[in-house]
């Protein structure tokens, strides 16, 4: 069947990679709908080159000028209701959910809603709300496909045997561009510095994730939802070579990973031609350039993200929810120069602390316990 797809985050790294996979794929899938989030001169460029004909700016600022440049005829929504209401008139049967952030939840509810697959990069969605989420796309009998490397990888070594088989599973993590660094140099790293991934390129917010592992940390809730295991089920292995993605080992001792270039338009087509495999646009791996791969346990000292990321996964409730908007808050301050990179975890971890658990929230809860985390990381800041 031919799949009819809505890009949310058209114009960010995920989203710039997945055109030019669909590009690529030519026929077999027709782009009906693109979201983004401020970018509007680059979405109207999208929509005329894809002759998409409903579009979606989540800045209600950029409405005039994206309606202006579209071409004519062309369905215009604004605003982060107008994103999700895109969602919800479409004819589309796949989603790729790759907002940045809390931002991208009401969409991602919106095509679980539908009964839509969603082929999920928006991990925070899952980190805030997996608990409404999952049971909505069972019961409208969504498929929630991963495009997080690491999470496609363990999707693609499960088909090997049975949920019931697993032992553990196994998230890669390249360690940042500060693995090597002391505690101290951490604590006093720049924004340039957090910037420079090592392996990946991705937008700014993850590599600065990947920087501090808060990545790693909302990857570990995001398995726990996804796999239905629990957080003592997921280890971090860090690996310098970024090659294997994430390792799923058997009750009988059998380890199945997932290895690829460090390139996320191949878990991407993954994600969009599910179950079949196609021609990639990456480069193949060269063994002998490789050499010898490498593995070891990530430092929870120098790296407190991770620890938060587990005591989240642990409480459950609206704790995901608050790890993660302090995060985002956190993040922001140190974009804007306001805070030191030792502070961002720090602070989150406060608002973690102070913040009452509520064991099952309600989406308003969700997305009051987020409102409170980001009002509490200023509260911190200022003092
Ligand atoms: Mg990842």
């Amino acid at each position: 069947m031919r799949k009819r797809i809505i890009i949310l985050g058209s114009t960010g790294s995920i989203g710039k990679a997945a055109l030019e996979v669909i590009n690529a794929l030519g026929d077999e899938v027709e782009i009906v709908g693109l979201a983004a989030g401020n970018n509007w001169r680059l979405l109207a460029q999208q929509t005329a080159r894809f002759g998409v004909e409903q579009v979606a700016i989540g800045a209600e600022s950029g409405y005039d000028g994206l309606k202006r440049d579209c071409p004519s005829g062309t369905k215009v929504f604004a605003g982060t209701a107008g994103v999700a209401e895109l969602v919800a008139e479409s004819e589309a049967n796949l989603v790729l959910s790759a907002i940045v952030g809390a931002a991208g939840l009401p969409a991602t509810l919106a095509a679980a809603e539908r009964g839509m697959d969603i082929a999920l990069a928006n991990k925070e969605s899952l980190v805030i709300a997996g608990s409404l989420i999952l049971p909505l796309a069972r019961e409208r009998g969504g498929r929630l496909i991963p495009v997080d490397s690491e999470h496609s990888a363990v999707f693609q070594a499960l088909q090997s045997g049975r949920r019931e088989e697993v032992r553990k599973i196994y998230l890669t993590a390249s360690g940042g561009p500060f693995r090597t660094w002391s505690a101290d140099r951490i604590e006093q790293a720049t924004l340039a510095e957090a910037l420079q991934h090592p392996t990946w390129e991705m937008g700014p917010k993850i590599t600065i994730d990947s920087a501090t592992m808060m990545n790693k940390a909302l990857e570990v809730i995001e398995a726990v939802w996804l796999f239905d295991v629990g957080p003592e089920q997921v280890d971090v292995l860090v690996h310098p070579e970024s090659i294997v993605h994430a390792l799923v080992e058997y009750c009988d001792g059998s380890v199945i990973a997932q290895l690829g270039p460090p390139d996320m338009k191949t878990p991407i087509q993954y994600a969009i031609t599910f179950p079949r495999r196609v021609p990639g646009l990456a480069e193949p791996l060269r063994w002998d350039e490789i050499g010898s791969l490498n593995f070891e346990l990530p430092d929870f000292e120098k790296f407190p993200a991770l620890r938060l990321g587990y005591e989240a996964a642990r409480r459950g409730g609206s704790s995901g929810a608050v790890l993660n908007a302090a995060n985002e808050a956190a993040v922001e301050r140190f974009r804007g120069e306001q805070i030191r990179f030792g502070e961002i975890a720090a602070v989150t971890e406060e608002v973690c602390r102070r913040h009452r658990l509520i064991e099952q929230p309600t989406l308003d809860e969700l997305l009051e316990s987020d409102a409170w985390a980001r009002q509490e990381v200023n509260a911190c800041c200022r003092r």
